[in-house]
């Protein structure tokens, strides 16, 4: 094609390189360049909804998929769980600061190291109190709420609650009991994670104890 430019007003073409019309003085479209712009906006549309149907997709993998698989796994009800999700960081307490929920109330007393292990292992034990604040029901907590984590996030389970894995504390009384673990003997940086039980009011809630 010899005349690839056109001009919008009158209508002649031109060769490519003039740059304007020599009638009317119009800046030249470039027909070519033209046509495929039309064509691209053509397949906007298209391109638009494969995005669109893209980031859907992803959502779904990403987003509701495990917010309904944690929903069935913790059996909280779906709308809650997906506002407490991307919630604030743990709270983290330090020594006899006690940690409540509305129900439950923990506090850290004391540590001390038990007798060494075999590989150069020791027992630890973590002195904690738990208040049952509810006036009708008892509180179940079990040892395997608390989880000793070290420096390097290393996670060591307890190994026993007071002389059972579980303890049910009545209404409105508290208890004292050790938790009993065992960790590598230059374990340093502990802290406990504890989730609040499935029936306390922030279940699933997870709080850091710092130890000495
Ligand atoms: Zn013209």
């Amino acid at each position: 094609m010899l005349f690839k430019k056109v001009c919008p007003r009158c209508g002649r073409r031109y060769p490519k390189n003039f740059p304007s019309c020599l009638e009317c003085g119009s800046t030249l479209i470039d027909i070519e360049k033209e046509a495929k712009k039309a064509e691209l906006k053509k397949y906007l549309p298209v391109l638009g909804m494969i995005l669109l149907c893209g980031v859907i997709i992803a959502a779904v993998l990403f987003v509701v998929i495990p917010l309904v698989q944690a929903s069935l796994a913790t059996g909280q009800e779906f709308g809650t769980l997906s506002k407490t999700t991307g919630q604030t960081p743990v709270i983290t307490y330090q020594m006899n600061q006690p940690a409540g929920n509305g129900n439950l109330q923990v506090t850290v007393i004391k540590t001390r190291d038990g007798a060494k292990s075999a590989n150069s292992k020791k027992f630890f034990f973590v002195t904690v109190t738990l208040q049952n604040l509810r006036s009708d029901s008892p509180s179940r907590v079990a040892s395997a709420d608390f989880t000793l984590l070290d420096g390097g996030g290393n996670p060591y389970p307890s190994l026993g609650l007071g002389d059972t894995v579980a303890q049910e504390i009545a209404p409105l009384t508290a208890e004292t009991f050790d938790l009993t673990y065992e960790i590598p003997q230059d374990a340093y940086g502990l802290k406990i994670q504890f989730s609040f039980p499935a029936s306390t009011s922030r279940s699933a809630q997870s709080v850091y104890f710092l130890l000495p």
